[in-house]
């Protein structure tokens, strides 16, 4: 009989519920509002030819590499960050070896970590969900070979600065230490250009992984950014398909860059309706943990089910996020468009009255709030 590796056997399948997103899809912090039009016409014009090819995708590393200010060596392109963490797994860790992550966080690096063979070491966020630097720090060992943080983290929304992850790599230099700026648009620090700008001064052992997932709005054509000292990419490259990021992806990309006008403005409303929706939950008596990213995570307590399907009746996604540490009776909601935000708003104040959650609201409130 054929067996699958022990590891893999070890895994839970991972499922995110894909599967009737008809809505206002504010579950898997996608770009509410899609890509730029400018990408859109350009996929629209590709042919046959292009796709009778297989794709090269080393002239697209040089404009990515030259938008990142960075030298091509250093600059992979990958199918979504997902692949990035993938490969560095596969580069990096041996069965036995140990993989540090901060929980709660993206579920993807504990899955391709122990695929490997690997013992995925949590630990755990502080109060509010800070960094747990001294606990991570006391945590590293000889087999750590990997040490994965998004910065801004999902589902939390929580940010680290920057010289603590460049501490964490220096006392680390056997792992490999991944840090996830899938949200960078939404947060505006970055590690990359302190990291790796100088050829002679690179961090060896840091890498920074980006994705068009996000603010770009190209979550379905799967296309992310792995970025590290020349190196070191060397070997990452060496386990990596060349293949992986597809002709219709790597065509539209260039457009992608060239129309910062519209992300910069789509990332601008998501600033501004962060904070407004951050307001009316204050407002509404909820509980949110204030965020950098695209997304909310609030405290809705024992009614998280029922706040869901409440939301899912008005026609709005969000993500019950209830069983990932930490985040008891939390559900996660992503911030869109102004008009997107208007209707999540009206819907919230329908489902807390519903619900009667508004019962949970401090006194001393504006009496028009509780109205
Ligand atoms: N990293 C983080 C922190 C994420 O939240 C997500 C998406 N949920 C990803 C990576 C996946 O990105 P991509 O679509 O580029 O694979």
């Amino acid at each position: 009989m054929l067996e699958a590796r022990a590891a893999v056997k070890n895994l839970h399948a991972y499922r995110p519920p894909l599967a009737g997103r008809t809505g206002l899809r504010l579950d898997f912090n996608e770009s509410t509002v899609g890509c730029s039009p400018r990408v859109l016409a350009r996929l629209r014009s590709l042919d046959a030819e292009l796709l009778a090819r297989y794709p090269e995708r080393e002239p697209l590393e040089k404009e990515v590499a030259s938008f990142l200010g960075l030298d091509p060596a250093q600059v992979l392109l990958t199918n979504g960050v997902d692949e990035a963490i993938h490969l560095l797994c596969s580069t990096y860790l041996d069965p036995g070896d140990e993989a540090l992550i901060v929980v709660p966080t993206f579920a993807m690096y504990a899955i391709f970590a122990q695929a490997e063979g690997a013992r995925v070491v949590e630990v755990h966020a502080g109060d509010n969900f800070t960094f747990p630097a001294q606990d991570l720090l006391a945590q590293l060992s000889g087999r750590t070979r990997l040490i994965a943080v998004a910065n801004p983290n999902n589902p939390t929304g929580a940010a680290v600065a920057g010289e603590v992850l460049v501490q964490i790599a220096q006392a680390a230099p056997q792992a490999a230490v991944l840090v996830d700026e899938a949200y960078f648009e939404f947060h505006g620090e970055t590690l990359i250009d302190r990291a790796f700008a100088h050829p002679t001064g690179q961090i060896e052992n840091l890498f920074v992984a980006r994705t068009f997932s996000k603010a770009y709005g190209l979550a379905g054509l799967r296309i992310g950014i792995l970025a590290g000292e020349t190196e070191q990419m060397a070997m990452v490259r060496r386990v990596a398909s060349p293949y992986s990021v597809n002709a219709a992806a790597l065509a539209v990309l260039p457009e992608a860059l060239r129309d910062q006008e519209y992300v910069g403005r789509y990332v601008a409303q998501v600033l501004s309706n962060r904070e407004r929706l951050q307001q009316e939950l204050a407002h509404l008596g909820l509980h949110y943990w204030p965020s950098h990213a695209n997304f909310v995570l609030v405290g809705i307590g024992s009614a998280h089910t029922e706040f869901v399907q409440a939301l899912r009746q008005r026609g709005i996604l969000v993500r019950d996020r209830h069983l990932d540490p930490g985040c008891e009776g939390c559900v996660r909601i992503t911030v869109g468009s102004n008009e997107h935000t208007d209707t999540l708003i009206r819907a919230l104040r329908e489902v807390v009255e519903q619900l009667g959650l508004r019962k949970e609201l401090p006194t001393g409130l504006p009496t028009e709030v509780r109205a």
